[in-house]
């Protein structure tokens, strides 16, 4: 019987301080699951860890590849094995083509391209050795469909879809799972800077008439990391209300 219950699991957040990776840490440890959260403040991590219900916050930028491995190591060996992570740190920053600075190319693409691969290869050796495990990726609708004033993030997000595809296809034999999530706009500071005609606008493209929330993707991400998707792996799964329809 199916219940969705992540009972006896270890989870790892990134970024989960605030958001969509805050509503995903207390969604896990609600299902049941002991969560490790991260955010680049250890403070506000362990502030988050508190309200979300998590086993413990702790201090990460995932764009330092060596700090990610030792982190992801150091749970696998405090919790004895690690089921679960969920790749979700990422910056957006909107640049008309013109506008676009190196620095903005280089944040964007070591944050949410090179982080979630860190991410994805320290989460595959932790999981190896107990051939199983589940990981999620964030992508995003505007990776699939690309945006105006968005091309350096669709660009990052469309590699974050094909991180989650090739590792897919690479670590399946080995028990472990990779899906990603592409949302559309969901209700978070990452999109505070919307202004309400923007906010208004979306919200008329969208069938179902509304923002996403940050529980909306939590809770399809609970559902890609249980065992009640074990046979669903590579899949890019939008959650945004129709809104690319
Ligand atoms: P928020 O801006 O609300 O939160 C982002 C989180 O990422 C924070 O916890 C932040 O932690 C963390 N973070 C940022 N940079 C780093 C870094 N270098 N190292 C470690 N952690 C970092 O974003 P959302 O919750 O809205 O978005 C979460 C994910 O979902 C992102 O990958 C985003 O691209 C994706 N997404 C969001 C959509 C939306 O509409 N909101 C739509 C589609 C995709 P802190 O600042 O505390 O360090």
């Amino acid at each position: 019987m199916l219940d969705g219950s992540l009972e006896g699991r270890v989870a790892l957040v990134t970024g989960g301080t605030r958001g969509i990776g805050l509503a995903t840490a207390r969604a896990l440890a609600e299902a049941g699951a002991t969560v490790v959260l991260t955010g680049r403040d250890e403070a506000k991590a362990k502030e988050a860890a508190a309200a979300a219900g998590a086993d413990s916050g702790l201090a990460l930028d995932v764009t330092d590849a060596k700090a990610v491995s030792t982190l992801v190591r150091g749970v696998a060996k405090e919790h004895g094995k690690l089921d679960i992570v969920v790749a979700n740190a990422g910056i957006m920053e909107d640049a008309l083509l013109g506008m676009i600075r190196e620095e903005l190319v280089d944040t964007t693409l070591s944050t949410n391209v090179a982080g979630t691969l860190h991410t994805v290869q320290a989460a595959a050796r932790a999981m190896m050795r107990k051939k199983t495990g589940a990981i999620v990726v964030l992508a995003s609708i505007v990776g699939e469909h690309g945006s105006a004033g968005q091309t350096v993030y669709a660009a990052s997000k469309a590699a974050v879809a094909n991180i989650a595809r090739s590792a897919a296809k690479e670590l399946g034999r080995s028990g472990i799972r990779v899906n990603a999530v592409a949302p559309g706009v969901i209700d978070t500071d990452l999109t505070s800077g919307l202004t309400e005609d923007a906010k208004a606008e979306n919200i008329g493209k969208t069938p179902l008439g509304r923002l996403g929330t940050p529980e909306d993707v939590a809770n399809a991400i609970r559902f890609l990391v249980s065992d009640d998707a074990s046979f669903i792996t590579g899949q890019v799964l939008g959650i945004d209300g129709g809104l690319v329809l």
